[in-house]
């Protein structure tokens, strides 16, 4: 038996998916002539109630092509200090961009109302970078998969509205958030300026992210995707896998959801294991009471042919996704649960 928990991007496209790869529609996505790519830039932005949307390569690109087109060189753009956009893009918040990050401390990723006002620049104090655009995270990666409440967003929107500033939201696991909590799609896209969505986290998907928007951004987004060498051609055989993800491998990841609770459950029993974070969704993060023993920890659990990984600063992560079966779970928790270490 192998385990491999180090992402839930390291799915295999089911059969059902490869059929309908398989038998996709495709054309030039350059010339936008791909019905595939087309049905699902639609399909996405119906779902969010929003006017347009554009298919990416990935979720980094669909990201920094959003913040090039919310802000200007020179300006600022507001965050949590666990922000996939500010950690993990390769720096290319100020490559892309040419903007800064106001880092905020927020609890596992999310971040409030308040804390987003009490870093806005004053337009008139010429000193300062000027603050344009806030990016949100929904589930946070590296805060563990938390989802944010409506009504905090409702509030962040407000004061985005109150100073003129942007709102992005990097939904890479949103579907992850919509189904452990209930909220529909049509909310956020009422909250947000724009969204990206990743095909290939949770829902199983090969290849793929999308940025969902209004007409008028997605024909600058698609400018923008061009400069940023994203223009694919037949891309209608990953688009094909992505929608038939959202069609039926979008409502499974209750099951990831329930896993990542059950590992967590029998994780916080083990002696040597500190604290295990709270897990809402499939991301479970803990710490050793003896960090200096993280490598021995996992490599024990190589041997046994379990992968997972480590985040850095004491954090040990592992994260469920639809590949990793029943079966794999109960190997998983009973190798855990008998560990002489
Ligand atoms: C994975 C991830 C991305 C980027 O996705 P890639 O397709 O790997 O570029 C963006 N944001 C968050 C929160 C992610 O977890």
């Amino acid at each position: 038996m192998k385990v491999n928990l180090i992402s839930d991007t390291v799915t295999l496209p089911s059969p059902g998916m490869l059929d309908a790869m398989q038998n996709a529609k495709v054309g030039d996505d350059v010339f936008k002539e791909d019905p595939a790519v087309n049905a699902l830039e639609e399909k996405v932005a119906q779902l969010f109630g929003k006017e347009a949307a554009l298919f990416f390569p990935s979720g980094t690109m669909a990201n920094q092509t959003a913040i090039k087109i919310h802000t200007q060189p020179g300006e600022q753009l507001i965050c949590d200090h666990y922000a996939h956009v500010f950690n993990y893009e390769g720096g290319g918040v100020s490559f892309n961009s040419g903007v800064s990050c106001a880092l905020i401390e927020g609890e596992r990723g999310r971040i409030t109302a308040e804390q987003v006002a009490s870093k806005i620049n004053p337009p008139d104090f010429y000193h300062s970078p000027l603050s344009t655009l806030v990016c949100l995270e929904n589930t946070t990666n590296k805060g563990g998969g938390a989802f944010y409440d409506l009504n905090t967003i409702e509030a962040i929107r407000s004061v985005c509205d109150e100073h003129h500033l942007g709102l992005h939201l990097d939904g890479a696991r949103l579907w992850n958030a919509l189904v452990a909590s209930g909220q529909d799609a049509q909310s956020y896209g009422a909250l947000f300026d724009t969204i990206s969505v990743c095909f290939s986290k949770g829902l199983g998907a090969p290849v793929g992210s999308a940025l969902i928007g209004s007409k008028a951004a997605m024909e600058q987004a698609l400018r923008v995707r061009k400069i940023f060498g994203g223009g694919m051609r037949q891309a209608g055989f990953l688009a094909a896998a992505a929608s038939y993800a959202i069609d039926h491998q979008w409502e499974s990841l209750s099951e990831d959801h329930r896993k990542a609770k059950e590992l967590k459950s029998v994780l916080e029993q083990l002696p040597f294991i500190k604290k295990v974070e709270d897990v809402d969704t499939n991301i479970v993060i803990f710490n050793l009471l003896d960090t200096a023993k993280e490598a021995a920890f996992m490599n024990k659990l190589q041997e046994n042919k379990i992968r997972f990984i480590s985040m850095g600063q004491g954090k040990l992560r592992m994260v469920t996704h639809r590949d990793y079966t029943q079966s794999q779970h109960q190997y998983m928790l009973d190798i855990l649960q008998n560990l002489n270490f």
